[in-house]
Parts: structure tokens; C-alpha cells; sequence
């Protein structure tokens, strides 16, 4: 007989294994499968996020941001290195310890909460069935089913990927050199993270992005001031570029391309292709179980992550919505918590994003661009590192904290940021859009001196032109 869980998981990313963890908190029989192999052959929990993504790639930003800072500002801050060098290898063996730590964690925390990880491939047979294909192939049932299988790079036939000179972002995470000429296909999150740790240890980095517009997620002002540092830190970013084919001749990529000028050759060591990640559906469920999916490919869902098959729920990448860890773990507990009987929701008008370079980029909430787009009347407060304490002691006075608050009621709407450590800024205006705060909330707020952080405050007093360490020309009567 078939062995019979109240749960089973499709999928050990950041969505599934929360959505796991948390459902086994409150009680429920719960089981996880995944498919994931270390470089070992070895069944790994996490998924994209800890073996292939968000840690990997933010331990490379980590090593590759001090062994910057020791070369090129060491000398000016009184700290001589002699001999400085870099050490690749141990460098990739600081990242890869740190995954296989966070992931060898995630097998504790589903140990000490009870849940049952069968490594393998999962396909759902019908509402309450999946089989797994692992070391023998077993049905298992189950009252609920989530769907959590994540996403995978998308390929351009221009430049099909060899896993060698051609890559993906996960080979472009072990490369066993550094390139001398780096290309990269694609300048958004991936092309601007990745092409930042291979230039600051000496690779030149030439972006080929598609669109005309740099960075057209972000905010408009923000993207101009990333594209200002980006391009004085040496990556070479071709905008409207089309690339017509890529191939490998004598250890080296010919990447050819097209723009507005016309046509262009270009040779570099490895063309990493980063241009987006598509959901991965592909044998994930039996046709005959009815699963629709959405235009794009996505699992069709409502806001609450239901399928269209009743007890059947997806989350994560491989639902609408963006792709990031967090916005798929938020939506595995809640969907934990709903089976279990509680009330739960995602905000999803809140969701942070963060692009880590350096100057790393941040926001929350509406840009500009869509509050015009809206016919939303909003007032703007904006105050530069260049006037905060904090960051100039850290020889990082760069960019700035910008909040849109609605003109009638104050509510603050977005908050873009583009600076030092803005990942971690935005985290107090998130809270603070959250609970639906005004500018005024945020300005009435006390901030620690001297931090980073006040530099939020004073964008919030800025909104109503009383900014203090910025002149604000604007007297009002005593
Ligand atoms: P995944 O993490 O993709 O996990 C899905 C799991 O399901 C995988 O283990 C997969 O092998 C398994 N699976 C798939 N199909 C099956 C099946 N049929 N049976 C069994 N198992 C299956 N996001 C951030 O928020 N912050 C970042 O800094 C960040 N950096 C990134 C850097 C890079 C280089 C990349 C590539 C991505 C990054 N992301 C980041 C995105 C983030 O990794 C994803 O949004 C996140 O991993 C999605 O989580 P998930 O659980 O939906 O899917
Ligand atoms: P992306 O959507 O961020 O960027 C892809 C870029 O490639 C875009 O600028 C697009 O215009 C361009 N592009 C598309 N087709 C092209 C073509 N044929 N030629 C040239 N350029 C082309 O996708 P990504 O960088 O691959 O990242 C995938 C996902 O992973 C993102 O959606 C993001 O949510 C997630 N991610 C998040 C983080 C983070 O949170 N810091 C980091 C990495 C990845």
C-alpha cells in the first residue's frame, strides 16, 4: 500500500522546503522530493537558491568585494598589503563550504521538525498521488500536494550553451580561471552580479543586453547612477544589442551581435548567457490530471497559490510573480498555514527587490514611472550618501535613499535606494510600507547616529522639505 502523508512537497528550494518546514511545524504529516545533486553525485536540499544561486553567487560578491577593497583602497586608508594576490581556488572553497553548510542545515531543520526528504524526481499523477522516480520508483499519496520545482535558465539558440565556453550562471559560478575577456548576454540581475565579481578580479567584462534601456525594472534615476558606476568600474555595457551567433573557435567565443550601428564581432574566453529563468513544468504532472498552466508557462494560481485541482497548490518560481527566494518562501508558509486550517496571505504590493553590486540597488513599492503611468500625484524625498556621516567613514559615499509618498494622504507608495549596504536598508522601509506608514511616520521616527539608516530618514523628511543636513531652499513663515 502506498505510503500516505497529510503533505508532499514537489521541490526543496526556498519555497518548498519553507512551505515543508512550516506545515510540519503545525502538525502536519509532511513529506518533500527533490531532485537536486551536489557536485558529488549527492542528493542536496535548497534547490537553485543555496546550491546554484543566491548564496554562491553572494559569497563570490562577498570574497571579490574585499579583495577590491584591499587593492584598491587599502593604501589610501593607511592598510599597505604587500604581495596582495588572488587565490581562486580558495576563494570557490569559501563558497562552496558555505552552501554545503546552509544546505546540510536544511536537512537538520527537516530532521528536527520530522519532515520526510525522499530524494527524487516527483510527478503528480492526480490530485492526491505522485510517484517519485529515485533509486526505485514508488507511488506515495497525500490529502495536499505543493508544487515548488522552481525554474532553469533559459537558452538562446544564438548561444547554446557547451558548459564549458558557453555557460549558464551556475558553471559562471566555478570557472577555474578568470576569464581575461568575460562576455555576458543579458545585463540584468545575473549579467550586472556575476559580470561585477569576474571584473573585480581582473576580468574585462563586456555586456550585450537586448533592450535600449538599462535596467528598465528599476526606478529611472537609480538606473542612471548604476549605469555612472558600473561603467566607471570598467563593464563595458552595450546597450539594444542583438546577438546573431556565438561560436567557439580555437579555446575562444566569437560572439557576433547587432545594433543600431550595425553589426559587430566581438572575442571573449567564456559568454556567459544570463536572460532569464523559465518555470520548470516539464514532467512535473500527468496530462491527464488537468493542471492548466498560465500564457507564459507559469502553474496557473490564484493569490492564495491554489491550482485549478482542488488540494493541489504551487509556489515559488514556478508561479507568477518574481523570481526571487524570499517572495516563494512567504508564499510556502502561507500556503502551509492555509492547509493547516489558519488565516494567511502575501502582500505582494511589498516585496523587496535587491540587486547586490556595488553599489548594490534596492527597492520597494512603486517607481515613479507607474505612479505616472497611474495618474497618482506623489511628492519625492531624496538625500545622498554624499551627506551622510556613516557612509563617508566608510569611503562609500555613493548613490542615494529616494521615497515617493502620495501627494494627498502621504502614504508612502516606493522607496529606491542605491547605495551601501541597501539590502539591508530597505528592510526598515518595507516594515514601514507594511503597516501602511506616511513620510511623516517614517521622519517622526528616531534613527541611530551615525548609520547608514539615516539616511532614510532624512529622504523622509526631505518629502516635506525639511531635510537637515541638505539645503532644502524652502523657508516657511515662524
Ligand atoms: P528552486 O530554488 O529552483 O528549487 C526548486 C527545486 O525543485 C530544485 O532543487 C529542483 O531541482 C527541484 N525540482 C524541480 N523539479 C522537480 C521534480 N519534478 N521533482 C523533484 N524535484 C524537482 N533570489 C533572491 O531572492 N536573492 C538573490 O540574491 C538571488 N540570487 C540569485 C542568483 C543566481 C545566480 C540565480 C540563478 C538565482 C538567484 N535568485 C535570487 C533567484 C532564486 O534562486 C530563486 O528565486 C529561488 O531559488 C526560487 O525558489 P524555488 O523554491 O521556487 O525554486
Ligand atoms: P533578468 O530578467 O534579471 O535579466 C535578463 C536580461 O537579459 C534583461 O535585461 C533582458 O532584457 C536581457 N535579455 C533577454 N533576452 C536577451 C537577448 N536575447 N539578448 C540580450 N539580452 C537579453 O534575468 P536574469 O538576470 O537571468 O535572472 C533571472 C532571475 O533570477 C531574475 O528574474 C531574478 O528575479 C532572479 N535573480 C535575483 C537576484 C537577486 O535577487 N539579487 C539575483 C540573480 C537572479
Amino acid at each position: 500500500m502506498a505510503e500516505r502523508y497529510d503533505l508532499i512537497v514537489i521541490g526543496a528550494g526556498p519555497a518548498g522546503y519553507t512551505a515543508a518546514i512550516r506545515a510540519a511545524q503545525l502538525g502536519l504529516k509532511t513529506a518533500c522530493v527533490d531532485d537536486w545533486r551536489d557536485e558529488k553525485n549527492q542528493p542536496a536540499l535548497g534547490g537553485t537558491c543555496l546550491n546554484a544561486g543566491c548564496i554562491p553567487s553572494k559569497a563570490l560578491l562577498e570574497s571579490s568585494e574585499f579583495y577590491v577593497l584591499a587593492r584598491d583602497q587599502g593604501a589610501q586608508r593607511g592598510l599597505k598589503f604587500s604581495g596582495l594576490s588572488l587565490d581562486l581556488g580558495a576563494m570557490l572553497a569559501h563558497k562552496d563550504k558555505v552552501v554545503s553548510d546552509l544546505t546540510r542545515g536544511i536537512a537538520t531543520l527537516f530532521k528536527v521538525n520530522g519532515v520526510t526528504w525522499i530524494p527524487g524526481r516527483g510527478k503528480l499523477l492526480s490530485k492526491n498521488r505522485v510517484e517519485i522516480t529515485g533509486q526505485n520508483t514508488q507511488t506515495v499519496e497525500a490529502e495536499h500536494v505543493i508544487l515548488a520545482s522552481g525554474s532553469t535558465p533559459v537558452n538562446l539558440k544564438s548561444a547554446a550553451h557547451d558548459g564549458r565556453f558557453i555557460v549558464d550562471s551556475q558553471n559562471a559560478l566555478a570557472f577555474e580561471a578568470v576569464p581575461k575577456r568575460l562576455g555576458i548576454i543579458g545585463a540584468g540581475v545575473i549579467g550586472l552580479e556575476l559580470g561585477s565579481v569576474w571584473r573585480r578580479l581582473g576580468a574585462e567584462v563586456l555586456l550585450l543586453e537586448a533592450q535600449e534601456e538599462f535596467l528598465s525594472i528599476v526606478d529611472e534615476q537609480v538606473a542612471r547612477e548604476a549605469h555612472k558606476q558600473f561603467s566607471a568600474q570598467g563593464l563595458d555595457i552595450r546597450l539594444g544589442a542583438r546577438v546573431l551567433e556565438s561560436r567557439v573557435e580555437k579555446n575562444t567565443v566569437v560572439v557576433r551581435y547587432q545594433d543600431k550601428n550595425g553589426e559587430h564581432v566581438e572575442k571573449v574566453d567564456r559568454l556567459i548567457v544570463a536572460v532569464g529563468r523559465r518555470p520548470n513544468t516539464e514532467n512535473l504532472f500527468a496530462p491527464e490530471t488537468g493542471l492548466l498552466l498560465d500564457e507564459w508557462g507559469f502553474v496557473h494560481v490564484d493569490e492564495h497559490c491554489r491550482s485549478n485541482l482542488p488540494n493541489v497548490y504551487a509556489i515559488g518560481d514556478v508561479v507568477r510573480g518574481p523570481m526571487l527566494a524570499h517572495k516563494g518562501m512567504e508564499e510556502g508558509a502561507m500556503v502551509a498555514e492555509r492547509i493547516a486550517g489558519h488565516v494567511s496571505q502575501v502582500d505582494y504590493d511589498v516585496v523587496p527587490c535587491v540587486i547586490y553590486t556595488d553599489p548594490e540597488i534596492a527597492w520597494v513599492g512603486k517607481t515613479e514611472k507607474a505612479l505616472k503611468q497611474a495618474g497618482e500625484a506623489y511628492r519625492v524625498g531624496l538625500f545622498p550618501f554624499a551627506a551622510n556621516g556613516r557612509a563617508k567613514a566608510m569611503g562609500n559615499a555613493v548613490g542615494f535613499v529616494k521615497i515617493l509618498a502620495n501627494a494627498e494622504t502621504d502614504r508612502v507608495r516606493g522607496v529606491h535606494l542605491i547605495g551601501p549596504h541597501c539590502s539591508e536598508l530597505v528592510a526598515a522601509t518595507v516594515l514601514a510600507m507594511s503597516y501602511g506608514a506616511s513620510s511623516e511616520d517614517m521622519a517622526l521616527t528616531m534613527f541611530a547616529h551615525p548609520t547608514l539608516s539615516e539616511a532614510v530618514h532624512e529622504a523622509a523628511l526631505a518629502v516635506s522639505g525639511r531635510a537637515i543636513h541638505i539645503a532644502q531652499i524652502k523657508r516657511s513663515k515662524p
